[in-house]
């Protein structure tokens, strides 16, 4: 993983904390080798700790990329549909189509 990318994690690591803390500190391990999932988490009794996999291929990270936009623009089109109205992009209805969205499709996987 390039430094970029580590600092994009380690960042996105922090600004959460500091807006959604958890139980625990949430840490970035260091990158694993191996398996399928792009990043895991683990306990260890005092904090989590949120790994990323080393070698993320380009059409695994575009694939990524292109699944969470259409979660996104599904859920503006699940909102639009209840309220009868494109209104508020990001709002409350939004957020919880997403989750739902969301939800949905890793339950299911
Ligand atoms: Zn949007």
């Amino acid at each position: 993983m390039s430094k970029r990318l580590q600092d994009t994690a380690r960042e996105t690591v922090r600004d959460l904390q500091m807006v959604l803390p958890c139980a625990y500190p949430v840490k970035l391990g260091k990158p694993f080798t191996r398996g399928d999932d792009i990043a895991d988490t683990e306990f260890t009794g005092k904090s989590y700790i949120i790994r990323v996999r080393e070698r993320i291929t380009m059409e695994e990270a575009l694939a990524s990329v292109v699944r969470d936009a259409i979660m996104h623009e599904y859920a503006h089109a699940r909102v639009w549909g209840r309220l009868q109205a494109m209104t508020g992009d990001h709002d409350g209805h939004w957020g919880m189509e997403y989750a739902r969205v969301y939800r949905e499709l890793l339950g299911v996987a």
